[in-house]
């Protein structure tokens, strides 16, 4: 009896950092998480006004154009002496998306002269799976990371603006955390975890229930 190629996921980022942690946590679940990019799908305006839709668009669009379920991730630093920014906006603070210099410079200088009591922050993670672009019952998982935007910034680690966000149980920067810990501790690991408890009771072949999960699209 022929056995049926392993379904497939399509994942709504070109990030090699959010491959890697997400494919760990499809291990043992049978399932393949393919990067957008390799199935020609470009990336989508995110155009959302909260990290919960920017993440449902960006799964819908990289489902819509693979015939794949999708997963997506949206993710961002919420500082609350500035009412949450930057937050949706974090890749592009100071202009240019993905620029971690120049943002962690804006965001010194936006929080300059503040004491560390006033400089309370978190990151936040949404993680969306949705098993077709039009399924009405998206899986969204998130996850938060509290701690304080220190007024320099710490360690080589990390991405983003991890040299500046302080870890208060350990007293380190997210840039001076092992990796593995930061996995662990991190929003995006506390979203995965959610996720992964939830997906440890479904059958993801079944969950998709199409033809196209098993590889005849794309
Ligand atoms: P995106 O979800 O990949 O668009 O990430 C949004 C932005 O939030 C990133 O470009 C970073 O600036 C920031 N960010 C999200 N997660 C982290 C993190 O774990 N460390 C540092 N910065 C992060």
């Amino acid at each position: 009896m022929a056995s049926l190629p392993a379904p497939r996921l399509v994942l709504a980022s070109g990030n090699a950092g959010k491959l890697a942690e997400l494919r760990a946590l499809l291990e043992g679940t049978g399932a393949v998480l393919v990067p957008q990019g390799e199935l020609g799908v470009e990336d989508i305006e995110e155009t959302g006004l909260t990290f919960v839709e920017n993440a449902l668009l960006k799964a819908r669009h990289a489902a819509r154009l693979t015939g794949l379920p999708a997963l997506a991730d949206d993710s961002g630093l919420c500082v609350d002496a500035l009412d949450g920014a930057p937050g949706l906006y974090s890749a592009r603070y100071a202009g240019g998306h993905g620029d971690s210099a120049a943002n962690i410079a804006r965001l010194l200088d936006e929080l300059a002269g503040l004491p560390p009591a006033r400089r309370t922050a978190r990151f936040h993670a949404v993680i969306v799976l949705l098993r077709h672009a039009d399924d009405p019952q998206p899986l969204i998982a998130e996850g938060a990371w509290a701690g304080t935007i220190l007024d320099a910034p710490r360690g080589a680690g990390g991405f983003g603006y991890d040299p500046v966000f302080l870890d208060p149980e350990h007293g380190l920067s997210a840039a001076e955390l092992e990796p593995a810990l930061k996995n662990r501790i991190s929003h995006r690991g506390k979203a995965l975890a959610v996720l992964q408890s939830r997906l440890g009771g479904l059958d993801l072949a079944a969950l998709a229930g199409t033809a196209a999960f098993h590889g005849e699209h794309a």
